[in-house]
């Protein structure tokens, strides 16, 4: 059976397919490029819903989404939901440039990644109605006063993990897949999709 993932990031497209990998257990994972909903959700679940219900009306498939982004407490968590415009160009430099601005002689550095993994069966599979899943997962650490690293995307070089010497872009993949936020949710999304798509968990 095929499940659709819902989302157009090309870094985002290539942790979650080593990430899902494994755990796929038979179900194979196509990329969606049908039109992109408004993400018009106030948080990561939210949104995250909004983007598994488009990609699975359109093509009539389950439909797997994530949402995501980087929470700072000494700026009221943002930019939060607006993680991926939060320069205004959808740039990754930019948005990293302008959080580090930001946060210049700021003492409190807390932040953490989020991530919420949304998983949508439609109502052809799923019996009667839809069903409708979504796990949300944190990524404690603090945001660095320059960049490092050369690993990741986004905001990975002003990140450190709670528990790291360094930033998440000086992490290796794997060592990225077995801490990040983005791994977390997934992970505790898949024993549902097993469950709804192949019986098993
Ligand atoms: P989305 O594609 O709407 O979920 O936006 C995600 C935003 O958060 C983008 O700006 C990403 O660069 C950022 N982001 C999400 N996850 C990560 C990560 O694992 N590392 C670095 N940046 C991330």
């Amino acid at each position: 059976m095929q499940v659709v993932l819902a989302t157009h990031n090309a870094h985002k497209v290539a942790e979650l397919r080593r990430i899902l990998g494994p755990a796929l257990d038979g179900l194979e994972l196509v990329a969606y490029d049908g039109p992109e909903p408004v993400e018009d959700g106030d948080t990561f679940q939210a949104n995250a819903l909004i983007k598994a219900r488009a990609a699975s009306a359109h093509t009539g498939l389950p439909a797997l989404a994530d949402d995501s982004g980087i929470c700072v407490d000494a700026l009221g968590g943002a930019p939060g939901i607006h993680s991926a415009r939060y320069a205004g160009t959808r740039n990754d430099t930019d948005n990293l440039e302008l959080l580090l601005k930001n946060m210049a002689g700021v003492d409190d550095r807390a932040a953490q990644f989020a991530c919420a993994a949304a998983f949508v069966v439609p109502a052809d599979v799923a019996g009667a109605v839809p069903r409708e899943f979504v796990e949300l997962a944190l990524w404690p650490g603090t945001i660095a006063t320059e960049r490092s690293g050369a690993e990741g995307f986004g905001y990975d070089p002003i990140f450190c993990p709670d528990g790291q010497s360094g930033t998440s872009a000086e992490l290796t993949a794997g060592q990225k897949d077995s801490l990040s936020h983005r791994a977390q949710a997934f992970g505790a999304i898949m024993p549902t999709v097993r469950a709804q798509l192949l019986g098993k968990n």
